[in-house]
């Protein structure tokens, strides 16, 4: 008796036995028991998850003597024809080889005579994006009136290749890759049917290898059992697979969650004498990286990572020592490493420096304390770099509270407060400012505005001689006489004595005359937010900020301006 491939042995033969595609099974069961089967279907997913044995089983459903039924007998003679590929009303055609328009033409002949035994001929059409642009023309006049006795089944891994036309008169049904759990309990099943002898751990690694495709892990099983016989030890499959010990992995993995780079590298170094490839290594060390991050934040990753039962319990215990911050940093080193391998001529020293850099990861310090901590910082910053005499402002805002500075490191001491250097005054206890300021409580603020632009060169009364940029708004405004006036007036108010106002137009490469008061403080806005950013780059808080969110500082912006 010639030896039967096990995915051909152990094809799907009814609804029930389609594993991980529940959700179709009972879609398409559910239609049949309504008695209301779409005409085209459209099966999508990745190869070897079932579309095909999904195909057959409809058409068995479909055809099979004691229906339609969902769950086909396999025994009549149409089941039985049907499920050898030898019944004269079900069409089995691989798109890659029959891509032209005359295929399609012959098939839409054949589709116009009732069925010569069947209820329906159904016309299975594998790889379906592979047809030509000319074929999915004349198969679409026949999509567009299809005679009643006819159903189509699609099937197709690039649903995307295919055009619109076709998509919107098919229902389409979209396979799921298989998890590793319901990989390892078919073949458990197979293996123990079979009398075959190996482990879960090895019927794992064979399901991790066919990455969701019940065909490919089949296909492995098949290499495993050709190579071992009747008993199959793990190491054997390891290394037919070339795939790297587990137990290596999760060595390497423990060793890096307890800072051990010493061990991380002697692991690596196993590694290395097994012949593994640096890449594979790296990618399964992702793989496992990648089920630590999920079990930290799902209930049960099964679903969405290859992780057996047994596994996930070490798992446990390994992401219980280490935070998600953590593990997401060390998860990005790894997939940086993983491309860069691509490109190097020594992969193992990438390996290696990631595996040293990881190892040596500071503890990343929980994000909700980590924005705390700025907040804090920019509440002291805001609070501290504003002198309160420098930039007089209408609202102050309240002291930080006592706490924060105790729990902030300290910040370095602010520079001495910046004098005023206008010439002295020998009247008026505030000088030009103080004037500035008299002006505007007078409430003539378009003057107060011109007095904030000039530049103070002399103050001797009864002479106050100020300077504007020439030709400015301002400088021709205080031409006027009557400005003139107003101003002297006001000045005489708040000096007490005489004022004599002279105006003179300056330059602005006049560097050496004292400031105007705007001059003043935009000189101080820049100082200010040149020592904000200074202080906030040194600061730990935000050092470990950058170094947990890889992130650049952008913008230092002090509480005082509010967010905007
Ligand atoms: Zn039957």
């Amino acid at each position: 008796m010639s030896y039967l491939v096990l995915a051909r042995k152990w094809r799907p033969q009814t609804f029930a036995d389609l594993v991980g595609q529940e959700h179709i099974s009972r879609t398409l069961s559910n239609a049949i028991a309504a008695g209301r089967v779409h005409h085209a279907f459209l099966f999508t997913g990745a190869r070897g998850v079932g579309k095909t044995s999904a195909a057959r089983i409809l058409a068995k459903a479909l055809n099979c003597e004691t229906g339609p039924t969902a769950t086909p007998c396999n025994v009549c003679p149409t089941c039985v024809e049907i499920v050898a590929g030898q019944n004269v009303d079900v069409f089995e055609i691989d798109g890659a080889s029959n891509t032209g328009v005359d295929d399609v033409r012959e098939l839409r002949e054949n589709v116009r005579y009732l069925p010569s035994r069947a209820r329906y001929k159904i016309i299975i059409i594998d790889e379906v994006h592979m047809l030509s642009i000319n074929a999915f023309n004349a198969l679409l006049k026949t999509l567009e009136e299809p005679p009643s006795h006819v159903k189509f089944i699609f099937a197709t891994t690039e649903p995307h290749k295919i055009p619109i036309t076709i998509l919107s008169r098919c229902q389409r049904l979209d396979f799921r890759k298989i998890g590793l759990t319901q990989v390892v309990q078919r073949l458990r099943e197979i293996v123990v049917a079979e009398s075959i002898k190996i482990s879960d751990r090895a019927l794992a690694l064979i399901a991790r290898n066919g990455e969701g495709s019940m065909r490919d892990s089949l296909s492995t099983l098949d290499q495993v059992i050709a190579f071992c016989g009747d008993t199959v030890g793990d190491d054997d499959v390891q290394s037919l697979l070339g795939m790297v010990d587990r137990r290596l992995l999760l060595d390497i993995t423990e060793a890096l969650l307890q800072r051990n780079t010493r061990r991380a590298l002697d692991t690596l170094q196993r590694v290395d004498e097994l012949g593994h490839s640096y890449r594979q290594f790296c990618r399964e060390l992702i793989e496992l990286f990648r089920a630590l991050v999920l079990l930290k934040v799902i209930d049960d990753p099964t679903s969405v990572s290859d992780v057996t039962d047994d596994e996930r319990q070490e798992l446990l215990q390994l992401a219980a020592s280490t935070g998600l911050d953590d593990l997401q940093r060390m998860l990005t080193l790894l997939m940086r490493a993983e491309t860069e391998i691509a490109n190097a001529p020594f992969p193992r020293l990438i390996v290696e420096m990631a595996l040293i850099r990881i190892a040596a990861l500071p503890a990343a310090v929980d994000i909700a304390t980590l924005i705390g901590k700025l907040e804090q910082l920019e509440r002291r910053l805001a609070g501290g770099a504003l002198p309160a005499a420098a930039t007089p402002r209408p609202a102050s805002r309240p002291e930080p509270a006592p706490s924060a500075a105790a729990e902030s490191p300290p910040l370095p001491p602010e520079p001495p407060e910046k004098k005023f250097d206008a010439p002295p005054t020998d009247s008026g206890d505030r000088g030009w400012p103080g004037l500035v300021d008299f002006v505007r409580a007078k409430r003539k603020p378009r003057i107060a505005s011109i007095l904030e632009q000039a530049r103070p060169l002399e103050i001797a009364l009864p002479k106050l001689r100020f300077g504007l940029p020439k030709g400015s708004f301002a400088c021709n405004q205080m031409e006027d006489a009557e400005t003139i006036a107003e101003l002297s007036e006001l000045a005489h108010a708040y000096f007490g004595a005489p004022v004599r106002v002279e105006v003179v137009g300056i330059t602005a490469d006049s560097v050496d005359q004292p400031k105007s008061l705007v001059e003043e403080r935009q000189e101080q806005e820049s100082d200010r937010s040149k020592r904000l950013r200074q202080d906030a780059l040194e600061h730990p808080a935000i050092k470990n900020a950058l170094d947990v969110l890889e992130g650049a500082v952008v913008e230092v912006r002090p509480i005082d301006k509010g967010f905007v």
